[in-house]
């Protein structure tokens, strides 16, 4: 067999077994012997039944003195047995297991790990793991390898499954010698990672594999990278400097230095034939936006039209009305594209364009497109024709996947494409993840903007705080209220927990306030008018689900208030608290949780102190994975199966080592098995 080989085409596995395996994305053999264990038990040590530890993990090996299976009360059968070995005897206890019994027979050699405890007053091994002597050791006795498990699949299988096979596998490894040199070889590597005989090896195969993990990754982000500034060609953008600068003197405010050099990057990009392809970080409240004004004023003036793609409709209702205002008076006209997931998309004409004539247009009408195209995921749709566009900017892209973004390029035929997030990224992540990108930072804020005072809230002082909120209503505050996070997307669960929320407040704790509803499942000329109903404050308070989490922009609002806060991570939280503390008065942001334990308690109150978003981003990349925050689980981009992001020394080898071989062989001709690899990984991860 080699890696490609299917499991239900191996002796053993039929479609039952399949179902479950699938369970835990199972197909390959390749997916088996890369199911890594997550944690080992440490059965390694033999024990004396003499000098059995009471309370502890123990393993005994010795001889089955006898076997017999007794029922409880209930019917139960319960396995009971007696082991010696010279120094003693143990009764080991078994619970409701048929097997045993016909799998054991006394004069049986046998080991047994488990827990020597009392049960119902005597004192015996519990439940134990057991195998008989005889065979080599491989679920007792040693390290024990612990995989994620399903119903019906246990570790215990698992094991066995990847014993057996291990050394049937074809293994080729694609990656040159010279390269690995420093590691352990990658079949030895696998060996150890779920055989290990101590923990050296574990820590050693760990290397290995992650080096492999991260390699592929740079492999492959390296690549495209050269591919697309070595094939791709676009319109370059000429800078006529004066009206250039004539438009940034009259926006509204004076742009912060950080935003100057990093317009300053992205005009370098721009002004090339090789289209940019560049990711704009910076903290929430940084402005953004307003770059993303002054570049897309510039493919206006080199007559290229301009797409922004913003991950809600809130979102691109809002950077609708922004660039409107920004870019209006320049003769510019801006349309907007949006329509939610279920309804048939068609263009929503807003009033404020349909008295232009030259509106925004999808191509059943045969008009004119608008200069600037605001939208969401509905750009996608092949109903939209999109001509001479230049530039693409795709706002909080990580909420999109890869291929949403890359479909956006492909569809605009390879513009300009700039991506804005305000999720923090630390260096590791840059030059892995997002390693085939420029990255600019805006690290600065605008000037006048006062911290967020931020409190964990416990339950005892809910009435309190609610009153400190009322007072500041009625000086003319508004407040947003976050309910909790029921799954991970909007689903009708959160809805439904937001509108008995609403409900509460308005009824029992605000009534003389006037309130707003908003999550995910409305309809989106509702979300739109709730929008503005708080923007115009007709709504005191807006109770929502975590939709208000990105990009929202409503100065007046200076209360975030997040129930069930510890079912977000800290980024997550900050990103909200980011929604005050937009104008110059002092915000708070009050932290209420569903469970008052004192882990809970510690991490949410980082956020008291912690106001920077690349600290809370580290501390949620050291206690939660990369995955949740980069959201790399749900948009199906790099998925770490074992590397970590936070080792700086390993990824910048990996880098290395990807470089050199890219720097003589780009086209992988010479390493086919390379080649081979990464079509399979991006297979897997269309780009
Ligand atoms: P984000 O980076 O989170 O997308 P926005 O672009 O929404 O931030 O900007 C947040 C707010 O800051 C907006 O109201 C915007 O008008 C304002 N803003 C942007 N740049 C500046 C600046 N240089 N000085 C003052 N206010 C600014
Ligand atoms: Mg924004």
């Amino acid at each position: 067999m080699d890696l490609n080989t299917k499991l239900i085409h191996t002796s053993g596995i039929g479609p039952s077994l399949q179902a479950k395996l699938d369970k835990l994305n199972l197909v390959t053999v390749e997916d088996l012997i890369t199911h890594y264990p997550f944690r080992y038990e440490d059965f390694a040590k033999i024990s004396k039944i003499a000098e059995g530890r009471v309370g502890e993990v123990n393993t005994f090996s010795g001889e089955i003195w006898s076997i017999k299976n007794t029922y409880t009360k209930s019917h139960k059968i319960l396995t009971k047995a007696i082991l010696n070995d010279g120094s003693g005897t143990v009764e080991i206890i078994w619970f409701n297991n048929r097997w045993i019994i016909k799998n054991i027979k006394v004069g049986d050699k046998i080991q047994a790990s488990g827990k020597f405890d009392y049960f119902a007053g005597k004192l015996g091994l519990v439940a134990p793991e057991w195998e008989k002597v005889d065979t080599e050791a491989l679920h007792t006795g040693r390290l024990v390898p612990v995989y994620p498990e399903t119903y019906g699949l246990t570790s215990k299988w698992l094991r066995a499954k990847i014993h057996q096979f291990l050394p049937k596998i074809n293994l080729e490894d694609p990656i040159p010698v010279e390269v690995t040199k420093d590691f352990l070889p990658l079949k030895n590597a696998l060996e150890k990672i779920h055989f290990p005989e101590n923990y050296s090896d574990i820590l050693q195969a760990k290397k290995r594999l992650s080096f492999d993990e991260l390699f592929y990754i740079q492999l492959s982000t390296l690549k495209k990278r050269e591919d697309w500034q070595n094939k791709q060609v676009t319109k370059e953008l000429k800078i006529d400097n004066v009206k250039f600068q004539k438009f940034i003197d009259k926006l509204p405010f004076k742009l912060t230095s950080a935003q100057k050099r990093v317009i300053d990057e992205v005009l370098n990009d721009v002004s090339k034939t090789s289209p940019a392809n560049r990711l704009i970080q910076g903290e929430v409240g940084s402005g953004k936006t307003v770059v993303a004004a002054v570049i897309i004023y510039l493919a206006y003036l080199n007559n290229l039209k301009s797409i922004l793609m913003a991950p809600t409709e809130i979102l691109a209702f809002q950077h609708h009305s922004t660039l409107t205002k920004l870019l209006k008076p320049y003769g510019i006209n801006v349309g907007i594209y949006t329509g939610s997931k279920k309804s048939v998309i068609k263009p929503v004409i807003l009033s404020e364009t349909k008295d232009l004539d030259s509106s925004l247009i999808a191509q059943n009408d045969k008009k004119e497109m608008s200069d600037v195209i605001v939208g969401t995921h509905a750009l996608l749709s092949e109903k939209l024709e999109l001509n001479d566009v230049g530039l693409v900017v795709v706002d909080e892209q990580q909420r999109f996947g890869v291929a949403q973004r890359s479909l956006l390029r492909s569809r605009a035929k390879s513009p300009h494409f700039i991506t804005m997030t305000a999720t923090p990224i630390p260096r590791t992540v840059a030059l892995t993840i997002y390693g085939d990108l420029d990255l600019s930072v805006i690290d600065e804020m605008p000037v006048g903007r006062l911290e967020v005072k931020t409190h964990y809230v416990p339950e005892a002082r809910r009435d309190d705080s609610y009153k400190f909120m009322e007072k500041l209503v009625n000086t003319g505050q508004q407040i947003y209220i976050i309910t909790p996070l029921i799954d991970e997307s909007e689903t009708l669960l959160s809805a439904k927990a937001a509108k008995a929320e609403y409900e509460r407040l308005q009824t029992k704790i605000f009534p003389k306030l006037k309130l707003g509803l908003l999550h995910g499942k409305l309809k989106p000329k509702e979300k739109e008018e709730i929008i503005n109903d708080f923007k115009s404050h007709k709504i005191d308070i807006l109770v929502s689900t975590s939709v208000v989490e990105v990009g929202m922009d409503i100065p007046n609002a200076t209360i975030m208030v997040i129930e069930g806060a510890e079912r977000f991570g800290l980024s997550q939280l900050h990103q909200l608290r980011g929604r005050v503390g937009r104008g110059d008065i002092q915000s708070y942001c009050f932290l209420f949780t569903e469970q008052e334990i004192p882990q809970i308690i510690q991490r949410l109150k980082n956020l008291e102190h912690i106001h920077a978003g690349l600290k809370l981003a580290e501390l949620d990349l050291q206690t939660r994975g990369s995955g949740e925050i980069y959201g790399t689980k749900q948009s199906g981009d790099w998925d770490l199966k074992i590397a970590s992001l936070s080792d700086l020394e390993l990824i910048e080898k990996a880098r290395n080592a990807a470089k050199k071989i890219l720097q003589d062989d780009l086209t992988l001709d010479k390493h086919p098995n390379l080649l081979g690899k990464l079509l399979n990984l991006e297979n897997i991860m269309p780009d």
